[in-house]
C-alpha cells in the first residue's frame, strides 16, 4: 500500500476521475435512455433469397434465378429458422430488424460505459481512501 502514496493525496487526479465519472454518467444516462424508449422489433436477420422455379427451360434453370426475395432468419431456443417475407412487409420487417440491431449496439456500448464506470469507480476509490493509524 506504498506505490500510491503520491497520488492519493494529488487534487488533480481525484477531479480527473470526478470529471471522467460525470461523463460517463451522461453517456450512460443517455444510452439507457435511448433502450428505455425502444420501438416494437423483431428479433432477427434480413437477407436476400435467389430461387429456381419449376418450369421447364425457364432461365432460372440456365443459371438466371428468380430474386432477390426478401427472407428473415432468427432463432428459437438456439435453432435457426428462415422464413419467406411478403413483399407488402418488407419495409416494415426491415425498420424492425433496425430496431433490434440498433438496441444491440447501444447495449454494447451501455456495457461499455458500465465497466468504465466501475474501472473509475475503483481508482476513486483508491484515491479517497486512507488507513487509520
Ligand atoms: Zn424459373
Amino acid at each position: 500500500m506504498s506505490n500510491n502514496n503520491h497520488t492519493k493525496h494529488d487534487p488533480a487526479s481525484t477531479s480527473q476521475v470526478r470529471q471522467k465519472l460525470r461523463r460517463l454518467s451522461d453517456q450512460h444516462n443517455e444510452l439507457l435512455g435511448g433502450l428505455v424508449d425502444a420501438d416494437q422489433m423483431i428479433i432477427g436477420s434480413v437477407f436476400e433469397v435467389y430461387k429456381t422455379c419449376s418450369k421447364p427451360n425457364c432461365c432460372c434453370q440456365r443459371g438466371e434465378k428468380h430474386g432477390p426475395f426478401t427472407a428473415i432468419s432468427y432463432s428459437i431456443g438456439g435453432n435457426i429458422h428462415h422464413k419467406m417475407v411478403r413483399e407488402d412487409d418488407k419495409s416494415q420487417i426491415a425498420k424492425e430488424v433496425g430496431v433490434y440491431k440498433a438496441f444491440q449496439k447501444k447495449r454494447k456500448q451501455l456495457r461499455q460505459a458500465q465497466r468504465d464506470i466501475n474501472e473509475q469507480l475503483d481508482a476513486l476509490k483508491k484515491l479517497q481512501s486512507r488507513e487509520y493509524r
